[in-house]
């Protein structure tokens, strides 16, 4: 039995890059932020000092000349800088590192599956393909290029199996290429998440796994706070599989959940998938018109969602829950997704006492999909147990950032700079807040 909250895998990146948008304020090579230096030859990628500087050299080499000769304001998509790397990574002996997992297994960066046929028939990915092949030799020249065929294969291995790199906070820092955790597979309701530290990756149990085997161990790729006809389209289309775990079938209690509205008569969800919308409970019958505002309901609340796909709104999203109330049952996965980006505009906003009406039931929510222990719960109750204690709730603010640190402990471990830090000073503010109550 491997049980959860063990660090199963540990692995440095083949290649990472960090994210364009975040390259004036933190180091290219470690990402902390900090007084930056710029590299003296391109002026584009600065480093924390010398000393990252210098272990960046390698593979900065490939890209500092044809960065120095890009105007001042142009920006290197964060996929042309990352294959720049692999190619010249590559040529330098880079085909023949291992990368190694489940003990004494290991692989090379020619064993990732690269989609090759399916990337080929993807017309949305060849034309990136195209493009980048275009720009790269505009950055590196033609001869430094392998050729397109092959460039396609290398491109396909890193769309299918990079990871992005998280904060403590799941907030996206870079992407990377991890030779030995790309070998797990995904799942819906995984047993194991990614957490960093800096740009190394570590691979977590969520949940206790009997009879450990690596073949069993499940990460999401996608968020899972999605209904299951798009996680499997995001699955599909970004993976090139069609997913079959627990969840996607239906043999979880979640699938049920997902789409359901509230028995008018005791309050229970309604599974609105099925043919016969009829309470399981206590056998009321939805009426055809509850059904059609039902799925008007439906899809203008996700319109909004998809037109609040960088910012959320919190205007749009009050709009959103006022039309779902009494409707749409509370676990409803639409209600609950609603409640998170509403949750994310009140922090933004600074409306802490609209956060702090959502941010009960959006924990409950939270719990239904990602489970009991997942990051987006304990950071949730973080952020919960922080608001509360800037409103001086201090019980409950206590309570909420224990919940927490429970989570907390099992998803990033007590040594991860999240915990040892943010956390662990909020908990003594709470309880130095409590003690002189
Ligand atoms: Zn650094
Ligand atoms: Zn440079
Ligand atoms: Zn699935
Ligand atoms: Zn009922």
């Amino acid at each position: 039995m491997m049980k959860c909250g063990t660090s199963i895998h540990t692995e440095k990146p083949f290649v990472h890059v960090l994210s364009s948008n975040l390259r004036d304020i933190r180091c290219d090579n470690c990402y902390a932020q900090c007084e930056l230096l710029k590299c003296s030859a391109c002026h584009y990628v600065k480093y924390c000092d010398k000393n990252c500087q210098k272990s960046a050299w390698n593979l900065h080499r490939s890209e500092c000349n044809g960065f120095s000769k890009l105007p001042a304001s142009k920006e290197v998509p964060n996929t042309a800088r990352i294959l720049c790397r692999l190619i010249y990574k590559l040529k330098k002996g880079g085909d023949q590192e291992k990368g190694n997992y489940d003990k004494n297994k290991f692989r090379f960066f020619k064993d990732l599956m690269s989609h090759y046929s399916d990337i080929k028939e993807d017309n949305r990915r060849m034309e990136h393909t195209i493009s980048l092949y275009g720009l790269l030799k505009d950055l590196i020249g033609e001869g430094s290029l392998p050729n397109f065929s092959e460039f396609t294969g290398i491109y396909g291995r890193i769309v299918v199996n990079s990871f992005n790199i998280l904060d403590g906070e799941m907030n996206n820092l870079g992407t990377g290429i991890y030779l030995g955790a790309s070998t797990i597979d995904h799942s819906c309701e995984p047993n194991a998440v990614a957490v960093f530290r800096r740009t190394t990756i570590t691979i977590r149990t969520i949940k206790d796994i009997p009879d450990f085997k690596w073949s069993k161990v499940r990460i999401s790729y996608i968020d899972v706070l999605k209904q299951t006809d798009e996680r499997k389209l995001a699955l599909s289309e970004q993976y090139y599989f069609l997913c079959d775990c627990p969840r996607c079938n239906s043999q979880t209690f979640h699938s049920e959940l997902e789409n359901t509205l509230q028995c008018e008569r005791c309050l229970s969800p309604i599974n609105c998938s099925n043919d016969n919308v009829k309470c399981s409970k206590c056998d009321w019958v939805a009426t055809n018109e509850l059904l059609v505002v039902y799925n008007e309901i439906l899809s203008f609340t996700k319109e909004q969602h998809n037109a609040m796909n960088n910012v959320a709104y919190l205007d749009a999203c009050k709009v959103c829950l006022s039309k779902q109330k009494n409707i749409f049952h509370k676990d409803n996965i639409l209600y609950v997704k609603t409640l998170d980006l509403a949750f994310e505009a009140s922090i933004q906003l600074g409306m802490w006492e609209d956060a702090l009406l959502m941010g009960d039931e959006l924990a409950e929510g939270y719990r239904k999909y990602y489970g009991s222990i997942h990051p987006t719960l304990g950071l949730h109750y973080m952020k919960f147990g922080k608001i509360l204690l800037l409103k001086d709730r201090i019980v409950k603010a206590l309570e909420m950032l224990e919940k927490a640190e429970e989570i907390l402990l099992v998803t990033h471990g007590a040594d991860h700079e999240l915990y040892r830090t943010e956390l662990y000073r909020l908990l003594f503010e709470a309880k130095s807040a409590q003690y002189s109550l």
